[in-house]
């Protein structure tokens, strides 16, 4: 059973095997509940908490497959426990978050959200915000896995000075990368740009809360394309006037309901994108032949275990 809205291609590949698919795109957690004894494989994505309800409910569950990369809405230690397999697609959408992150930084940076409202309205409003360049500038990665290493090449490539703080010690693979891995009190005192690549855990929650924002320097820019809830929103925009601005394509509610995340998103410094970070062509068409790979792998498990 499909539950959220995926690529008709992995619909087709899965189709053409012997799976029978039922597709369900916004089920709602009750209906779930209700049903889920049914099914032996889960495809989903970030909607839903797959928790150890789900997972109870799921008589019949051998596989979770999460539809693209993070796994913070899965009980994936209980569900491994109770011996179902959980499996996502974690390469598929690295190019697109990584361009996208680059794409938020250049626009943050030249106040392009601005400009476009402006222009649209009629006003020709050049002279009006003055940009800043990303040449020379420190940009400091906060998580240098997949996507964050992807950035730093980018940047580099940009004429970026590259700073890196990630809890792997990366010594081994500095003088391949040429950048600086530091403490995360230096990565925030000394960049002039800071994105964030580190996955949604109990230690990354609220990373980027009042005593580390107090950190970052006057007029740096914040870029996050991981997840909302790696930065405190509230203390976010009570430090958002000493910052250069801020490029979210994530936030701690999607989509966004609390009075004070309307008021970060109506903010002139701020550009939101609604979670757009897999969402080209490509990432799609990636996504589904990695998730149905890891599928298949499970069955395969699944069969020999
Ligand atoms: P990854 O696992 O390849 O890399 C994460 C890095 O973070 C690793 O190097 C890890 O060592 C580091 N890390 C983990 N905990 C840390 C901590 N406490 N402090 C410092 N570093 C820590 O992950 P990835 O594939 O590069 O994905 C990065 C993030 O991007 C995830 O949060 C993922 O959910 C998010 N993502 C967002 C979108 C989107 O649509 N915006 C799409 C895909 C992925």
């Amino acid at each position: 059973m499909i539950i959220d809205r995926v690529s008709d291609k992995i619909i087709d590949k899965l189709k053409k095997t012997s799976i029978e698919v039922e597709y369900k795109p916004g089920l709602d957690r009750e209906s779930l509940l209700k049903i889920i004894e049914n099914y032996d494989v889960l495809i989903f994505r970030s909607r839903l908490k797959v928790d150890k309800e789900v997972i109870d409910r799921g008589s019949r569950l051998k596989i979770l497959a999460r539809y693209g990369i993070g796994l913070d809405n899965v009980d994936v230690e209980y569900a491994i426990k109770k011996g179902i397999a959980v499996v996502n697609a974690p390469k598929a959408s690295c190019i697109s978050v990584a361009e996208l992150s680059i794409g938020l930084m250049i626009a943050i940076a030249r106040n392009l959200h601005l400009h476009i409202d402006y222009v649209k309205k009629g006003v020709w409003s050049k002279g009006m915000f003055t940009g800043v360049e990303l040449y020379g500038k420190k940009l400091g990665i906060i998580g240098f896995g997949r996507i964050g290493s992807r950035v730093g090449v980018y940047a580099k490539a940009m004429g970026m000075d590259v700073l890196i703080y990630d809890v792997k010690d990366l010594s081994m693979v500095m003088d391949i990368v040429g950048g600086k891995q530091v403490d995360l009190e230096t990565l925030l005192s000394s960049s002039d740009f800071i994105t964030l690549h580190v996955p949604l855990t109990p230690q990354t929650y609220h990373m980027l809360n009042d005593k580390t924002l107090s950190l970052v320097k006057d007029g740096a820019y914040i870029v996050n394309t991981s997840r909302g809830e790696i930065i405190d929103h509230r203390a976010l925009l009570k430090h958002i006037e000493k910052l250069g601005g801020v490029a979210l394509d994530v936030l701690e509610e999607e989509p966004p309901r609390s009075s004070h995340l309307i008021e970060l998103i109506k903010h002139p410094k701020v550009i939101v994108t609604p979670h757009i970070g897999a969402e080209t062509v490509e990432a799609m068409d990636r996504l589904a032949d990695e998730l149905v790979e890891n599928i298949f792998e499970a069955i395969k498990w699944c069969l020999n275990s």
